[in-house]
């Protein structure tokens, strides 16, 4: 077989593979024997060490190999038995003690030469091995692959182990080092030589099979540079490509500087120094021909909205009207609200568009008339009258990118495009994997603000944090209560709902007997999440209990308390998310972080989180302390699909940057068709990603 065919083969072609294998592999994505072969290990054990048996003590871990001459499989209790196997190397014997592995008589058979690898324990008080992983030598020439040497450990999914995972991917690997040596390098040499890089092919073995941890010290590097490189090349021939772009409908910004003047005038409070510095950026953008592509971050609370409403603003004067997508219908309907409010005194008409009931619910204005649409992205899949769109605006999402533009470009018009999102991005990650857009920070928060105070809240003072919420809403405040995450899925599960629902039924009987309680979750109809939202916001009710539905974007100035529960369980990310739902008036709020009651330690991640109040700093340490180690095969950000680079590697990543520099300035992508094809696929993947 050719090496690109061994890649691209179909994983149905694995032999000996049961079915079942088959489709948990393609349940975690696998469904070639490429994917297979870029399904990364998670660590290594280092198993390589065969100690002699002569030398083991108790308490080591090792591997040995030797010859069995007796195995036993005797019967203790009525569901306990055990299997014994006499092992002898040239230096001596010992007797593996396995539990209730009533197969092993059939699967180790005395005058067998065995690797065995685990603990050395006293049993009996006799010394023995107590084998986590046992291989049978049949064939002196095939090589140890689970015990005896470094053994690349997988992430485990789906029921499947990684032994397994272990097995295949090293049959892979003696398939394609058989394959001919063909010149499938995608990179350059002289970038390869300039880097240090080792080949990819020989990246790919060394990934699966090390034989030192240098090894995996090359492979790890040659893999996470090629990650590195291809996302940047790709943002870099992207923003390439949309600078040849012209905008559809050209916008003015001169003309109109004391209209725009007197809408920031009037609004109820001052901007921020970046608020306004944002607006700049993102005037001066629309007044060019080519298409804006402009990313606004800012944390929760810092007030996009405004600075999305200028730009908007400046689009009705030019005559165009304004797209606004939202990612759920509560937030459309929010932005609707707060929108309607902020134009009241202008000639911008706003109406509201949903998904669900294909039809405006705004109905004083038909949507031909309207200045500036609102509803969930559901609207690019809509009939709207598009000739007169001049600028979109999509809010809370990671990035817009290819797979909107062309979506826009399908309807016919090439607009001015601004995305925003509240997910705090370390500066260098953010220039590394959102190359192709422009960046516009909000880093400050409005004066009014004071920092929510956090505590993590051990469970022996749960019944005093009730109390103390009970004189809060007494008090006139409202409060949050988040239901644990049961499953990280990424939609709700039933199970997150029901408990939801137990809680909102245990805390509407006991603790809060007295108050208005309302339950919101992710299965509920939109139309009656809008209208809990609405009572909420109208002060009828007191204490909202929720899944993290509530997660992003909602506004509610008068509640002031968030209590989380089991909050070990949440990423830090979310909590910070969960966390901004509270904070966004004049008064002081607070976030309690309740824990499982089963958790046994005081989590430094939890407290670093009460202690911090940017997003910036929460998503730094976030960054940080995920161990390298832990992430491979495992999607490390919600903003990034790397799998084996990681956004804390500066040096790397200022190597790979320079290596995109020079490539582009030496070389022509049209000459390097493997590259091409890499940087093809990765777009597409950006397009199906949300
Ligand atoms: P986010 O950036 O999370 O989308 P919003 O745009 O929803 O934040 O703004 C949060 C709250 O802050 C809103 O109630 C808004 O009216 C208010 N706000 C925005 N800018 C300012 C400012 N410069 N000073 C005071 N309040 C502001
Ligand atoms: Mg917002």
């Amino acid at each position: 077989m050719q090496e690109d065919k061994v890649l691209e083969a179909r994983i149905e072609s694995l032999p000996a593979t049961r079915p079942s294998t088959i489709s948990r592999f393609k349940s975690l994505g696998v469904k070639t024997f490429g994917d297979l072969l870029n399904y990364f290990p998670r660590r290594y054990d280092d198993r390589s060490v065969i100690a002699p048996i002569f030398t083991l003590q108790v308490g080591d871990k090792v591997s040995i190999v030797g010859n069995v001459d007796e195995v036993k499989n005797q019967y203790l209790r009525s569901k306990l038995t055990i299997q014994t196997a006499n092992v002898t190397d040239d230096t001596g014997s010992i007797q593996a003690v396995w539990f209730n592995q009533r197969y092993l008589p059939s699967a180790i058979k005395p005058n067998q030469k065995v690797a065995l690898w685990g603990e050395v324990k006293l049993y009996r008080s006799k010394k023995t091995i107590s084998p986590q992983e046992f291989e049978v030598l049949s064939d002196e020439a095939k090589k140890l692959v689970h015990v005896g040497v470094i053994v690349p450990v997988y992430q485990e999914t789906h029921g499947l182990s990684s032994k397994t995972i272990r097995e295949k991917a090293l049959y892979l690997i003696s398939l394609f080092k058989e394959t001919e040596p063909q010149d499938t390098e995608f990179l350059p040499k002289a970038i390869l030589d300039t880097n240090g890089l080792i080949s990819e092919k020989v990246a790919l073995v060394k990934i699966h099979r090390p034989d030192s941890a240098q090894d995996i010290k090359d492979a790890r590097n040659r893999l996470a540079f090629d990650e590195l490189f291809t996302v940047q090349l790709a943002a870099y021939l992207t923003r390439k490509h949309w600078e040849r772009e012209k905008v559809g409908n050209g916008l003015k910004v001169g003309p109109y500087k004391k209209e725009i003047e007197a809408f920031i005038t009037a609004l109820p409070y001052v901007l921020t120094n970046s608020q306004t510095k944002s607006i700049d950026e993102i005037l001066s953008d629309i007044g060019k021909t080519k298409p804006m592509n402009r990313f606004l971050q800012g944390d929760v609370g810092s007030g996009k909205t405004v600075v999305a409403a200028v730009a908007s603003y400046v689009t009705f004067l030019n005559g165009y009207k304004t797209l606004v997508m939202a990612p759920t219908e509560i937030l459309a309907q929010q932005h609707f609200a707060t929108l309607s409010e902020m134009f009241k005194n202008t000639k911008v008409k706003v109406s509201l568009v949903t998904g669900n009931t294909k039809k405006i619910l705004d109905t004083r204005y038909s949507i031909l008339d309207t200045d500036l649409i609102v509803g969930t992205q559901a609207l690019l899949h809509r009939t709207l009258d598009v000739k007169k769109i001049g600028l979109v605006i999509i809010d809370e999402q990671h990035r817009f990118g290819v797979k909107q533009r062309s979506a826009l470009k399908e309807l016919g018009i090439n607009p001015h495009l601004l995305t925003m999102t509240a997910t705090p991005i370390p500066r260098t990650a953010a220039l590394t994997i959102f190359g192709e857009l422009d960046m516009s920070i909000i880093d400050e928060m409005p004066l009014n603000r004071l920092p929510v105070k956090s505590w993590v809240v051990p469970s022996s003072k749960r019944k005093a944090a009730y109390d103390w919420i009970e004189k809060q809403i007494s008090n006139g405040d409202q409060v949050f209560v988040i239901c644990p995450l049961i499953d990280e899925s990424e939609t709700e599960s039933l199970a997150s709902t029901r408990a939801a629902q137990k809680e909102f039924k245990t805390l509407s009987e006991t603790v809060f007997s007295k108050r208005k309680l309302a339950l919101l979750h992710g299965k509920m109809k939109s139309s009656e999440k809008e209208k809990i939202m609405t009572a909420f916001k109208n002060k009828e009710i007191d204490v909202l209990v929720s899944t993290s539905v509530v997660e992003v974007g909602i506004d509610i100035p008068n509640a002031t308390v968030i209590l989380i529960e089991g909050s070990e369980r949440f990423g830090l990310a979310q909590l910070h998310q969960l966390r901004g739902r509270v904070g966004r008036g004049a008064k002081q709020s607070y976030c309690l972080l309740f824990t499982s009651d089963l958790m046994p330690f005081q989590s430094p991640r939890l407290s670093y989180f009460a202690g911090h109040i940017k997003g910036i700093d929460i998503s730094e340490f976030d960054l940080q302390h995920r161990g390298a180690g832990e992430m491979y095969g495992t999607k490390q950000h919600g903003y990034s699909d790397l799998k084996i680079a990681t956004l804390t590697d500066y040096p790397l990543i200022a190597k790979t940057k320079e290596a995109v520099k020079s490539f582009t300035t030496l070389f022509n992508i049209d000459d390097f068709a493997n590259l091409k094809k890499r940087i093809e696929a990765l777009t597409v993947n950006l397009i199906a990603r949300d």
